[in-house]
């Protein structure tokens, strides 16, 4: 691979996560997504839809999802078992086609990487709502590409400290760079959540934080009231204007 010459710029690659970024949190994807998560919870440790709830949020605080709380614990539980029925039943149509999304991100000549927790199967019909092709991005790093493990018939690595990685932990990112290619000081990662911020920052990455109410937060080099606001808040990503003669990759 032949690194972009840059001269303008300080950023070659930009990481997007989906979920809360791409398209904004208040359409109550969330609530949804943490009601299915409950049910599932409710079925599968036979717990009462009141246990259910608090369990969802003792295993996002212990293990970062309940998918890997459950696994942690034992279950046997297949990930596309458990995407299937919290993402499966989602009111996708809340997503609305955004074509100001669409300009946003075709005006960026950077590499683009989608950098999302979710599975393939929900990054590809929310990418489909908003009006967004996919192939807009160079890689979807997902659910999939960070645990390959699970999808395979090779025992666990017994070296592997977590059996399911996701951001914020510092293997998801390590996995993300690495498979951009490019040096974390030249890529920009866009997030919603603080944590995943606080983590990409401690690995070089320059960072955005998305979110209305987001006011402060130390490791963020901006702070953006939508994805909207890239273009006046991070106006250098657009500083080159000739990459098409010089942005060559292999
Ligand atoms: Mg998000």
């Amino acid at each position: 691979m032949e690194l972009i010459s840059s001269q303008n710029s300080p950023f070659e690659c930009i990481l997007f996560d989906l979920d809360d970024t791409l398209y904004d949190g208040e359409i109550g994807i969330h609530g949804f997504l943490k009601k299915n998560i409950e049910d599932f919870l409710s079925i599968k440790c036979k717990v009462s839809p009141e246990k259910a709830f608090s369990l969802r949020s003792e295993f996002f605080c212990s293990h970062g999802s309940s998918l890997a709380a459950l696994l942690a614990l034992g279950y046997d539980i297949h990930p596309d078992e458990y995407h299937s029925y919290v993402h499966g039943k989602l009111p996708y149509e809340l997503i609305q086609p955004d074509t100001s999304l669409l300009h946003l991100l075709r005006s960026i000549h950077q590499t683009k990487i989608l950098f999302t927790n979710s599975d393939r199967e929900h990054a590809k019909k929310a990418l489909m709502r908003l009006g967004i092709d996919e192939n807009i991005f160079e890689r979807i790093i997902c659910f999939e590409t960070l645990n390959p493990h699970l999808f395979s018939e090779d025992p666990l690595s017994p070296n592997m400290d977590q059996i399911v990685v996701l951001k914020p932990s510092p293997s998801a990112f390590h996995a993300a760079i690495r498979i951009s290619g490019y040096d974390p000081h030249r890529m920009l990662f866009v997030d919603d959540s603080e944590k995943n911020v606080v983590a990409g920052k401690s690995l070089g990455l320059n960072t955005a934080l998305v979110g209305k109410k987001v006011m402060k937060c130390e490791d963020a080099d901006y702070l953006l009231e939508g994805i909207m606001n890239l273009r006046e808040e991070v106006p250098e990503i657009w500083k080159m204007n000739n990459w098409s003669t010089t942005s060559v990759r292999a």
